[in-house]
């Protein structure tokens, strides 16, 4: 099914300068934004319920989250960016989540890594509750493991968190393919960090490569799982690159090229 194209999904309230490390900075999604908005609509979403997050969450680690009220309102913006990206590639309409906080590294009762609330694990796993889908991939292209999304889903058969860790460019860009070579899956989530890149901490992907990480899912989406794509920001921290980036990953994912 051909997907329709594509949408960032973005909230002012994702500026906000909670306490976190300062690599973890609000210009992050800014320097990102200011090249995304010139070339695809934003669209606002709603913030999480808590029911949403306790779906993946212990209500022990959302009362610690809640202790700082303005950080929880930016965490369950996050999140509700997340599930408007899942939500939406169900109608085979694919988007980028510019958010922050990441998520990855938030597990069902701890969190850690400059994350709180495992936006994609909760968007995932809302599709899977309500049987919107009945299976995901979750490929994460982060530098850092997906501790949190992998605790979550495992043992889950219906789920699939591929986390790519392979240091050296082509071997990282194949195993990308093998994962959606692996199986036939209903959804794909990409967890998108741009720490990997070259003038990044990893060193190691190109912005190109972005282009190509998109095109491989959206391909792959379109053939195998009835459009249903979507991305959500985890890392990144130069600046510098972050905005060309998030485009590179946005044009292989948009159908059809972006102008
Ligand atoms: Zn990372």
């Amino acid at each position: 099914m051909e997907p329709k194209s594509l949408k960032v999904i973005y909230d002012d309230l994702y500026l906000t300068d909670y306490p976190t490390v300062s690599c973890e900075m609000p210009q992050r999604v800014q320097s990102i934004m200011r090249v995304l908005a010139e070339h695809y609509p934003v669209v606002k979403p709603s913030s999480a319920t808590d029911n949403d997050l306790l779906l993946v969450h212990t209500q022990s680690l959302v009362n610690i989250v809640k202790s700082d009220p303005q950080l929880f309102r930016v965490a369950v913006a996050a999140a509700g960016g997340a599930i408007l990206a899942a939500n939406l590639a169900c109608e085979q309409q694919p988007s980028f989540a510019c958010v922050r906080p990441p998520g990855h590294h938030a597990s069902p009762d701890s969190h850690w890594g400059f994350c709180f609330f495992n936006n994609v694990a909760i968007a995932v796993e809302s599709l899977l509750k309500r049987r919107v889908i009945g299976s995901a991939l979750i490929l994460d292209v982060d530098l850092h493991f997906g501790d949190g999304t992998d605790n979550f889903f495992s043992g889950r058969r219906e789920v699939t968190v591929a986390n790519i860790q392979d240091n050296y460019r082509e071997a990282f860009l194949r195993h990308v393919d093998e994962a959606l070579a692996s199986n036939q899956y209903d959804l794909v989530a990409i967890s998108a960090g741009f720490d990997r890149h070259v003038e990044d901490w990893g060193g190691t992907l190109t912005t190109e490569d972005y282009f190509t990480i998109g095109r491989a899912v959206r391909d792959f989406a379109i053939t195998k799982c009835q459009g249903r794509y979507f991305a959500v920001l985890e890392g990144g921290y130069n600046v510098n690159v972050l905005g060309e980036n998030a485009l590179a990953l946005c044009q292989g994912m948009d159908n059809p090229v972006t102008p």
